[in-house]
């Protein structure tokens, strides 16, 4: 690595800024300009680290449409300067950060690698360092003068995943990502292990970074369950000004074949609401029409989610709502893969 190559840190808050008082024994915000002087394994990367910080940096679960624009700025204002990104956020919803920025950030060409941790920076059995120390590794790998990663990644305990096909799935283990329809692009062990033929190739190296930064938020999540109520149905789907619905279906797309069920689905379609179809099960995939309880659904006209994740499938919809695709083409455009998001 030639010590030319520039990484920028983004603090966006979480567990992973954390240090803890041994005195008071809390837990207080990290002070990001002493970051170096805490982690000094940093300097033995050989690229020079800058850093910013959300102005209040937040827990995770109180991320919104408006950090994710605030980020995505951060790289627009920054994207010639540095090398790669490292954004710190906390886990709880990375998964939907690293997946709605992989959509907001089309033709990227640099790393933005997220990553947190279980326990804070501070913590003595903390999983913070070597989180951030190769997520800012892999932000800076470069091969013939080209950053090696140029996609929205995830790293955390060991494993690089592509962002937007991760999903949270502990609260306690280290281990607290899957990527269950998709491989890792790194295994770091005493090695990093780069999986090449995994990872995200650009369509066009010539076009130039696009950050889009409408974000629609008329869109909402249903979980189908046994003797899940009309009543419910019907308060989603008559939601003030909701366009899209990710409706998490059973097995491989399945859902009741009763037909109050089915006409409140078609009545909606037909009203211009766009519902896509994505699995409940945590890996797998929708198989429209494999099964006659997906068939109907099929011939109302659902999205086909294919294996998506849930995290991706909301965000996908707000990035094309707010990218005011046509109504003809987001059933099309929907069911393409844009980022890799989808097999
Ligand atoms: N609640 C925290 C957050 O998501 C947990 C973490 O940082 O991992 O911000």
């Amino acid at each position: 690595m030639s010590s030319a190559l520039k990484i920028l840190l983004i603090y966006t808050g979480g567990t992973i800024g954390m240090v803890k008082n041994y005195e008071s024994g809390s837990l207080t915000a990290f002070n990001f300009d002493s970051l170096l002087k805490n982690i000094p394994e940093l300097n033995q990367l050989d690229c020079k680290i800058d850093h910013i910080s959300f102005e209040n940096p937040i827990d995770s679960s109180n991320m919104n449409i408006e950090h994710w624009v605030e980020l995505v700025s951060i790289f627009e204002d920054n994207y010639s300067k540095y090398n790669g990104f490292v954004v710190l956020h906390g886990s709880d919803t990375m998964s939907y950060t690293a997946s709605a920025l992989s959509f907001m950030l089309e033709n990227l060409g640099k790393p933005v690698i997220l990553t947190g941790s279980q326990l804070p920076i501070g913590d003595l059995r903390t999983d913070a360092k070597e989180n951030l120390i190769t997520a800012t590794q892999l932000a800076a790998l470069q091969e013939n003068n080209e950053p090696v990663l140029q996609e929205v990644g995830l790293y955390f305990e060991y494993k690089l995943y592509r962002g937007n096909r991760t999903t949270k799935i502990n609260a306690e283990h280290f281990e607290a990502f899957n990527s269950p329809n998709y491989p890792e692009l790194v295994n770091s062990g005493v090695h990093l292990a780069i999986n090449s033929q995994q990872l995200f190739k650009r369509k066009n190296k010539k076009e130039k970074l696009l950050v889009h930064k409408q974000m629609d938020r008329n869109v909402a999540i249903l979980k189908l369950f046994p003797g899940i109520s009309k009543d419910l149905i019907a308060a989603v789907l008559n939601t003030r000004n909701l366009k899209a619905l990710v409706l998490e279906t059973y097995g491989a797309g399945n859902a009741s074949t009763e037909d109050w069920f089915i006409k409140m689905l078609k009545n909606a379609i037909e009203n211009g609401l766009h519902i896509i179809n994505v699995t409940q099960c945590s890996a797998g995939s929708v198989v429209l029409g494999h099964y006659e309880t997906s068939s109907l659904l099929k011939k109302i006209g659902i999205i086909n989610g294919k294996d998506i994740t849930t995290e991706s499938a909301v965000t996908k919809a707000m990035y094309l709502l707010g990218s005011e695709v046509s109504s003809m083409s987001f059933k099309t455009i929907y069911e393409t893969s844009l980022r890799g998001e989808m097999s």
